[in-house]
């Protein structure tokens, strides 16, 4: 429950709160109000970030996600993963810069809301920067299935899911499965 997740939190070092090293926190599900909150910007990769990420590669290996972001597992933290081929990579207060007028619209599921496909149109192409695992700032230009990877993290740090993006109606013919997965999460 997201209560108990973030009551357990301790507070380490320059980084928003991180939980104790070896204590496991779940993958908080959609209703949880967690979701929808703005994350915390990161100082940089300290050891209980390391053991953050090796925390979240489990999640998402054991739930066969392409992408995670902290507020997925319950902490307040501009942090996101991402699968990249065979490497998972940690990108900290990733910020998209700019992106193009051009969009296209593909099918998008996400961990925090199990069973859910749904139609998401985003710019085909952005350009994003993020402070890289070993310190370094990067700027990278990204299409395709890893611009959408990037997009649909980044909004996950900024309190944003998918179902945020439909319009009123196709969201009011989702209330059922909506309001079952809240009650299945409880
Ligand atoms: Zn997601």
């Amino acid at each position: 429950m997201a209560s108990t997740t973030v009551s357990k939190t301790v507070s380490l070092g320059s980084n928003p709160s991180i939980p104790a090293p070896m204590q496991h926190y779940p993958l908080l599900l959609y209703p949880n109000p967690i979701l929808h909150k703005k994350a915390l910007a990161g100082e940089g990769f300290t050891q209980e970030v390391h053991n953050l990420i090796s925390h979240m590669q489990d999640v998402m290996k054991t739930h066969n996600g392409v992408g995670l972001a902290a507020p997925q597992v319950g902490i307040s933290l501009r942090l996101i993963l991402v699968q990249n081929g065979e490497t998972v990579e940690a990108c900290m207060n990733p910020q998209v810069l700019s992106s193009s007028k051009e969009r296209e619209v593909d099918t998008e599921g996400c961990l925090s809301i199990p069973g859910l496909w749904i139609p998401i149109s985003r710019p085909a192409r952005i350009s994003v920067s993020y402070l890289a695992k070993d310190g370094k700032e990067v700027t990278r230009d990204l299409k395709g299935f890893l611009a959408r990877v990037f997009q649909h993290e980044i909004d996950h740090i900024n309190g944003k899911l998918i179902i945020d993006h439909l319009g009123f109606w196709e969201r009011f013919k989702l209330r059922k499965r909506l309001k079952n997965l809240g009650e299945k999460s409880l």
